[in-house]
């Protein structure tokens, strides 16, 4: 419906509609279940995509048939896992991750589900590790879920890094709530409103783009 309300922010999504999807769609692996264990007791902040969201993941990398994925914040290798499942078995993936005691865990996880030859983690800072994979482009996809100062650059790169067709994808495109109607805080708080909206922008300007309301907004685009 294109009533007011629907398309300002409410929903008729319920628990139990909620509850009864993801059962569907999204039961998670051994894997993923393992994941989130290993993020909960190495007391990491427990931040990964819902299941609905890794599904959602899944889904928009098999359309574009990826074989070829970037992600910038691999925390326990959660959402890593889920982009894993939509490659082909010649498929690769590259995951970035700042925090060594985060790939440290990631590394563990995708060790135990088998991953380990097709995902390369690679730690350091999203903007010192992109420049060392362009050798390995133009890639199908890439997955925007790490600092949100950085998500402006990382669109760009993105754009100068995918094939036509490729596909930008970012998580928490909402800025929890501070994307727009919101006076900035404090310098850091300004600089990740305004990143996510040149985000916004450019995905809006270079790409054909949407944001797909999911509760912490996943904004897509297609080169
Ligand atoms: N994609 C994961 C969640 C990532 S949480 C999932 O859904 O399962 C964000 C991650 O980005 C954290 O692990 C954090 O350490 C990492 N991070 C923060 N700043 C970064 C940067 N500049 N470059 C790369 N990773 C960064
Ligand atoms: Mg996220």
């Amino acid at each position: 419906m294109a009533d007011k309300g629907t398309s300002h922010g409410e929903t008729h999504l319920t628990p139990a509609i909620g509850e009864y999807l993801v059962g569907l769609f999204a039961p998670e692996t051994p894997g993923l279940q393992d994941a989130a264990r290993a993020i909960e007791e190495a007391g990491m902040p427990r931040i990964q995509v819902s299941p609905w969201d890794g599904r959602i993941l899944e889904i928009l990398l098999r359309l574009v048939g990826a074989g070829k994925v970037v992600e910038l914040g691999t925390l326990g290798a959660y959402s890593t896992q889920w982009i894993a499942r939509a490659l082909p078995p010649d498929g690769r993936m590259w995951t970035v991750e700042a925090s060594p005691r985060h790939a440290q865990v990631a590394r563990g996880v995708l060790e135990r589900a088998g991953l380990s030859d097709r995902v390369v983690i690679c730690e350091g800072k999203g903007l010192d590790v992109l420049p060392t994979l362009e050798r390995h482009g133009p890639f199908d996809a890439v997955f925007v879920d790490a600092d949100k100062g950085g998500y402006a650059a990382y669109a760009g790169w993105a754009r100068d890094n995918l094939r036509p067709g490729g596909l930008l994808i970012g998580d928490n495109t909402y800025l929890f709530g501070r994307l727009a109607g919101v006076e900035p805080t404090s310098p850091d708080d300004r600089e990740s409103i305004e990143s996510m909206r040149r985000f916004h922008e450019i995905l809006a300007r270079d790409f054909h783009g949407v944001c797909i309301p999911t509760s912490e907004g996943l904004s897509i685009g297609i080169k």
